[in-house]
């Protein structure tokens, strides 16, 4: 008689709430499926919503199956707020999640056999559901840059140079670099110190950051959704890191973590347009644009008399009127498109986008550096800086916007570098470079696809 089949390993995922987290754990939980592993992904009650709707929206569902196609279970709990709380508070968001999290998640670990927890660095508490005792390990997700992540772990000497104090105020402005390879920010742009305008909220991610930094230190593994060539020096300062990245969607299916149904019009819009002529515009989740930026936005694009493709979320701007925005709107019709949600990935991958007006979110980054499409960086907030820095300083494969000084993004500016960019051999290249070199890591023996199975290996060893 054969031998009774080992169960499949249990893995649980755990993303911090937000777009950009949820999107590149999913990513990663096909792969572990699709290696043989048994995934359970843990959103928030208001997340599941979201991503179940989106789903139904776009397949005509129902919205209730949380079980994926290729297994994945998703399955979600309270974050510790009421249903009218503020969630693009990050810092109170981020707060309350512990006391609401820990003792379920601990409960679904015990009643599913769970063996391993990977949980986004974001979420660093959750390296106390570790139970040796009961053969429960934990490894940590990193959705930012290994330079972000290095940066965070110099907090402490930023600290004692005097550059920061300890409530994440910039005490000595100095332009910081960690190595040569690794990009130059200023110290009013670290990461964890640009994340809040408010000093109280500054001071309770810094506060947070200090507390946590040991305990991310000791994490045996840091799953990085980077690559090796392109941080490698960063890359040598998180310690235990496991480049996997990045984590690309899979050609034709569509990902299941996204928060917004994805606008069917983009993909035939795109394949009507001359072969390297649009310009592909996206915040990304959380960017909140003002009615004056948004409208020099759109004059800027409107300027450039070329082809746009412009990703406006329900939630990217108040206060510009319907009548304004439509009239927008009919002045380009023929010439820009204007969507909801865009299939991000594909819409990079497709041979009309000539360059990408980006927010410099760590996942639209290393998407843009994947397709091999040059970037005009418009950072907004916490690592966007260090990631415009690396494009514009380190890889050299965009250009930024300049504010005039007022501080205004205007939509001559937005013109003039969209015209730069469009005609920029060099930068062109530089960004076919990289993305063989991406290509290559994720390929068949790249060094991202072996620390992938290096992954498989340790969460299924007996
Ligand atoms: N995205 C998408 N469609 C859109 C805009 C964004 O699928 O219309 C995806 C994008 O591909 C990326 C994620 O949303 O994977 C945004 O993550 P990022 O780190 O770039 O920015 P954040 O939302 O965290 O600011």
């Amino acid at each position: 008689m054969a031998a009774p089949l080992a169960p499949r390993p249990h893995v649980m995922v755990l993303p911090f709430p937000a777009q950009g987290h949820v999107m590149p754990l999913m990513e990663l939980s096909h792969r572990l499926v699709h290696h043989g592993l048994q995934v359970v992904f843990v959103n928030t009650d208001f997340n599941h919503g979201r991503v179940l709707q989106a789903l139904a929206a776009e397949t005509g569902g129902g919205g209730g199956d949380a079980v994926l196609p290729d297994g994945i279970h998703m399955v979600s709990f309270p974050d510790g707020m009421g249903p009218d709380g503020d969630r693009t508070d990050i810092a109170m968001l981020a707060d309350g999640l512990p006391a609401a999290m820990l003792g379920p998640l601990q409960e679904m670990i015990r009643s599913r056999k769970t063996r391993w927890v990977i949980a986004d660095v974001s979420m660093s508490w959750a390296l106390d559901l570790a139970d040796p005792a009961a053969g429960v390990r934990v490894a940590l997700f990193s959705t930012f840059s290994a330079a972000a992540f290095a940066l965070r772990l110099h907090v402490p000497t930023l600290i004692e140079q005097g550059i920061l104090d300890e409530c994440g105020n910039v005490t000595r402005n100095e332009t910081i670099r960690l190595s040569p390879k690794m990009p130059p920010i200023e110290a009013a742009e670290i990461p964890w110190a640009s994340l809040s305008s408010s000093p109280e909220r500054r001071k309770v991610i810094i506060q947070n950051l200090l507390k946590t930094n040991p305990a991310i230190q000791q994490a045996d593994t840091v799953i990085c959704n980077t690559f090796e060539a392109i941080e490698s020096e960063a890359l040598a300062m998180v310690p235990h890191a496991l480049p996997v990245g990045p984590l690309e969607a899979a050609a034709a299916s569509r990902s299941a973590g996204q928060f917004w149904p994805e606008d069917p019009a983009c993909l035939p819009w795109l394949d009507a347009q001359a072969r390297g002529s649009v310009v592909y515009v996206a915040f990304g989740s959380f960017t909140v644009f003002d009615a004056a930026r948004f409208q020099e936005l759109a004059g800027g694009l409107e300027l450039t008399g070329r082809p746009f493709l412009w990703v406006v979320r329900p939630n990217f701007t108040a206060g510009v009127g319907e009548d304004w925005f439509e009239a927008f709107r009919r002045r380009v019709e023929g010439k820009g498109l204007v969507v909801g949600w865009a299939p991000q990935q594909r819409v990079l991958s497709h041979p009309a986008v000539a360059c990408f007006l980006t927010h410099c979110g760590w996942n639209s980054t290393m998407e843009g550096v994947r397709h091999g499409v040059p970037l005009l960086c418009w950072p907004y907030f916490a690592d966007q800086f260090c990631n415009q820095s690396y494009v514009c300083n380190v890889w050299r494969n965009g250009v930024k916007l300049c504010a005039d000084e007022r501080g205004v993004m205007t939509k001559e500016e937005i013109r003039s570098k969209v015209a730069r960019l469009m005609g920029d051999e060099e930068t062109r290249v530089r960004a076919a470079v990289w993305k063989d070199a991406a290509c290559a890591s994720i390929a068949e023996g790249g060094s991202s696809r072996l620390n992938l199975l290096k992954l498989v290996d340790l969460l299924t060893e007996q």
